[in-house]
């Protein structure tokens, strides 16, 4: 038999993490610890699809190397899938350093949402920004998660809260697909918070949202996901219930942000409606973990998010867990409540804050969280047919990626195929 040519093959890595195995539905509890490990391994592709993936001798029988196949030497080193970060808001513009200092002066997020602070901040800096200068701002962003190992993230508007403004961070987010290799999966959050001019009408602005922004969207197809912030002082579990029935007519697909400070039923919610995923979840209910593990509703945990309010209380991914849900794990890259876009940080947290194992960690990363963002057929994971997207990073085991905490391990980051980073 004529064997496949390789162009690309990454050989003699210590470790490859191959998160095979779970492309069908997200792994959920217990599964979550079987990561597919191969020590010695090898991974083959070609024009960006991958080949094969093993032991490095049984990759090598299965492929022809040619002299124009990029061979990449991973001894010593581990190789898992290129990251995937199913939750940010990196469409944005200006920053908010000095609310650290309003934090640390006792204000919580929602007293500073209430002075106009916040949020509003942001969405006045991003209606201000053209649309240039917002692909310029993301590009940078996505340029340093590239660099830590982040090959696929979700990217949601929700900083414009008019139809035009929603309008021109989805176009931003289509633009940057074409311009940088991180791939963006468009999200519309019109219902991320009351704009100041609906401040005394909120009801008005949900019909905004129901009879203007989401039709208008759907119909430039800008969005996959139509994701509402469900929180006390923001938008109530039946404003939500209105809104993500409207996109599901539209053929949009959901997310909700759900009790992430007040335990309002955004999780039970989400899985009534067959929501991709629930996002938070720090205030979850024993009846919505009950409700996620069997729907097919992927748990978003954010923990740097929690980690950077200061808040005592992380999700309790080890219930959930226990309970057969089936967690990923986001950034939430946003200017307020989480400036923190290197998903290597988010594992460190993870393990240390919502006491997840390393492997349990992994998955949450990879395959669970490309299910979180519709995309478990294409990356995820390392199996053959998928997209050639890894990461080696200079570490000699998985576990040490997570113990070395705050250092880039990313080496060679590897995207459709091609080396984007180091090499
Ligand atoms: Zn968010």
């Amino acid at each position: 038999m004529k064997k496949a040519k390789a162009d690309l093959i990454v050989r003699n890595a210590a470790e490859i993490v191959t998160c095979a195995g779970g492309t069908e539905h997200p792994r959920r509890g217990r599964e979550m610890a079987d990561i597919g490990l191969i020590r010695d391994g090898a991974v083959a592709a070609r024009d960006g699809v991958i080949l094969a993936v093993g032991r490095t001798d049984d990759v090598l029988e299965q492929v022809e190397i040619g002299e124009d196949t990029k061979v990449i030497e991973a001894k010593g080193r581990v190789v898992l899938p290129g990251l995937v970060d199913p939750h940010t808001h990196v469409i944005f513009a200006g920053s908010r350093e000095h609310e650290l200092e309003m934090r640390l002066n006792g204000m919580s997020y929602l007293e500073i949402l209430a002075r106009g602070g916040g949020i509003l901040d942001t969405v006045r800096a991003t209606r201000e920004a053209g649309l240039e200068e917002l692909i310029a701002a993301a590009g940078k962003y996505l340029a340093e998660m590239l660099v830590q190992g982040t090959t696929t993230a979700e990217a949601k508007s929700g900083y414009g809260l008019s139809t035009e403004e929603e309008v021109k961070m989805l176009e931003a987010v289509r633009e940057l697909n074409r311009l940088q290799p991180v791939e963006l999966v468009p999200t519309f959050l019109g219902a991320h918070a009351i704009p100041a001019e609906y401040r005394e009408n909120p009801e008005g602005y949900v019909d905004l949202v129901v009879e203007e922004m989401l039709p208008v969207i759907a119909r430039q197809g800008l969005a996959e996901f139509c994701d509402v912030f469900c929180e006390e002082g923001v938008f109530s579990v039946e404003q939500t219930r209105r809104i993500l029935v409207r996109a599901r007519e539209l053929g949009l697909k959901l997310k909700v942000h759900a009790d992430e400070m007040a335990s309002l039923g955004g999780a039970e919610l989400a899985s009534e409606l067959g929501a991709t995923s629930a996002d938070h979840l720090m205030a979850v209910s024993e009846k919505g973990i009950y409700d996620l593990a069997r729907a097919d509703t992927v748990a978003v945990l954010l923990p740097a998010t929690t980690f950077c309010l200061m808040g005592q209380k992380y999700a309790p991914a080890r219930r959930m867990i226990e309970q057969g849900v089936a967690v990923a794990l986001a950034s939430d890259f946003n200017p307020g409540s989480s400036p923190v876009n290197s998903l290597q940080v988010v594992m460190g947290i993870a393990c240390r804050q919502l006491k997840m194992k390393p492997a349990e960690v992994i998955t949450a990363v990879t395959i669970n969280a490309a299910h979180a963002i519709g995309r478990a057929a294409e990356v995820g994971s390392l199996e053959a047919g998928k997209r050639a997207d890894m990461v080696i990073f200079d570490a000699p085991n998985h576990l040490y990626l997570m113990y070395r905490f705050g250092t880039n391990l990313a080496e060679t980051v590897i995207k459709n195929g091609q080396v984007v980073i180091g090499g």
